[in-house]
């Protein structure tokens, strides 16, 4: 049978797509449903068809599958933030671990025993809600005129109007009303993105989960914000319910281009500091408790700890909880005794530099964006490591030139790159300079499994790769790997250039 657009068919979900859709057959046609669950029977519209699949949407969930959950926001179908809401954690974190094993078999050409004996259950997080230390949420109207703020629809600029995002922190919603009402009081007006007019385009708010230190940063299409004092009133006297946290930075950013970009170079601090700290503790995991099914994993904290200073434009990692525990299998993954040299690709911050900082001799932390190694140097000297050196540039560009020019050396190197994977240079590189270990924290499983089958081509062993889940409710997920060089003369030079 043909079956073409707005056909409405019953499809059993046996399987779970990229992005987390559900997949099924209908008369061995397939079909990528969005919003079933794997394991739902559901009549399903069809929005689209190709020669050989076609996509659709849940019109009714017939048979709901047992993984199936009562979605805590009701405007997750609309968001484009969670895809995956309506499926149980638990579900989430075994398709978040199939994704990975699946691509480091299909595209690291890993044979299935190896990929199974190396890989540990993910790190699931112990409550997968409001976990988010950053939002930046858009202003606009409704169709009736009203000020609202909320979320992007997804693949839109349609504004829905949501102050109580399930994974925010719950003290955003009162700060967004508190704003919202400080507008209308003073006929402060939204930015239209169509005509270029307006005032207020969105409102950013960060949070230190562990500090409990608040900012909140207005962006403006102009150079000024009325009533600013208002606004300070408001701010400073909100009522954050039995919340601990205090707001202790408010500013603006100034933003008066017509660009999809969010925030202004340009900040000017209205009252406060100028940032907020935090800071992320180094665990230990308790290897003996791990439990897959319920994604536990028992880790103990060292009484060490590295603070950061973020300010409106700072790069910081968004859930701390999770990436505490991601960074700290990287450290120990990475088996230093205070005798080694590490070299940190791909740095940002230097979160992970200055965590590797505490337990080697050297670090070097390499990283494309001058701002944040700036940022990295500030966190270094606040925190008194004098042990990390920083360089802005690419990674591909760096380290071949300080490895033909001067060199260098190194007994680990790290590389936390982007999701397009490392460059190819980058890896004949690390290649050559033949460290002993090498660990690679990854967002992007497809280019890591492309990377570790270059690296192991190059000499090197996977020996451990374990997923931690940063973003529950998403389909995003970051894998930490280990690889060991095998014996020098096991060496064999791939021929990559460097
Ligand atoms: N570990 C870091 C985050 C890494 S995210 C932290 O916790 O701060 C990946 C980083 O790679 C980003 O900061 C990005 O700016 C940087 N980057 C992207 N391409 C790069 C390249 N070619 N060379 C070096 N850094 C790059």
């Amino acid at each position: 049978m043909e079956f073409k657009k707005n056909d409405l068919v019953k499809v059993e979900i046996d399987d779970i797509g990229h992005d987390g859709e559900g997949i099924g057959k209908v008369e061995g046609y397939t079909l990528f449903v969005k919003d079933a669950v794997i394991g739902d029977c559901v009549l399903a519209r069809i929005t689209k068809t190709k020669k050989n699949y076609g996509y659709a949407r849940v019109e009714k969930v017939e048979m709901p599958s047992p993984f199936r959950v009562e979605p805590k926001c009701s405007f997750h179908r609309q968001c484009g933030g969670c895809q995956i809401q309506a499926m149980s954690y638990e579900r989430q974190l075994v398709f978040k671990q199939d994704k990975v094993r699946n691509n480091l078999i299909r595209i690291g050409g890993f044979e299935e025993s190896f990929v199974d004996s190396v890989m540990e259950p993910i790190v699931g997080m112990d409550e997968p809600w409001h976990y988010r230390n950053k939002a930046q949420y858009p202003v606009g109207y409704d169709k009736n005129g009203n000020l609202i703020t909320g979320f992007y629809a997804g693949r839109t600029h349609d504004i829905i109007a949501n102050t109580d995002c399930a994974l925010g922190a719950p003290e955003n919603k009162w700060i967004l009303e508190a704003v919202l009402s400080y507008m209308q009081e003073n006929n402060v007006t939204a930015y239209d993105e169509k005509s270029g007019k307006g005032l207020l385009r969105h409102i950013l708010i960060r949070t230190g989960f562990a500090s409990g230190e608040i900012m909140v940063c207005l962006v403006i299409n102009g150079k000024k914000l009325p009533a600013e004092s208002k606004l300070i009133e408001k701010m400073t006297v909100l009522d954050l319910g039995d919340s601990e946290k205090k707001i202790v930075s408010i500013s603006i950013s100034i933003n008066t281009e017509k660009t999809n970009v969010i925030m202004g170079k340009e900040i000017h601090t209205l009252w406060g500091r100028d940032y907020i700290e935090d800071s992320i503790r180094i665990l230990e995991a308790r290897e003996e408790t791990i439990e897959l099914a319920a994604g536990v994993i028992d880790f103990e904290a060292t009484g060490d700890a590295v603070t950061f200073r973020i300010s409106p434009l700072s790069f910081y990692q968004v859930n701390p909880k999770q990436t505490e525990r991601l960074y700290s299998l990287a450290l120990s993954y990475a088996g230093l005794t205070g005798e080694e040299t590490v070299w940190d690709l791909y740095c940002g911050i230097g979160t992970i530099s200055l965590f590797l900082a505490k337990k080697a001799k050297q670090v070097y932390g390499v990283e494309i964006i001058p701002q944040a190694i700036e940022d990295a140097r500030e966190n270094a000297r606040i925190n008194g490591i004098t042990n990390a050196a920083f360089f802005v540039g690419k990674a591909e560009e760096v380290l071949p030139e300080k490895y033909e020019k001067e060199g260098i050396y190194a007994d680990v190197i790290v590389v936390d790159p982007p999701r397009k994977g490392c460059d190819e240079k980058c890896l004949g590189t690390m290649l050559a300079m033949q460290p002993k270990r090498i660990v690679y924290v990854s967002c992007d499983s497809a280019t890591l499994a492309r990377d570790l089958q270059i690296l192991s081509d190059g000499g090197y062993e996977v020996k451990r790769v374990r997923c931690v889940d940063q973003f529950g409710q998403s389909v995003h997920v970051e894998t930490v790997c280990l690889l060991s060089k095998h014996r020098p003369d096991e060496y064999i030079d791939v021929g990559v250039v460097c």
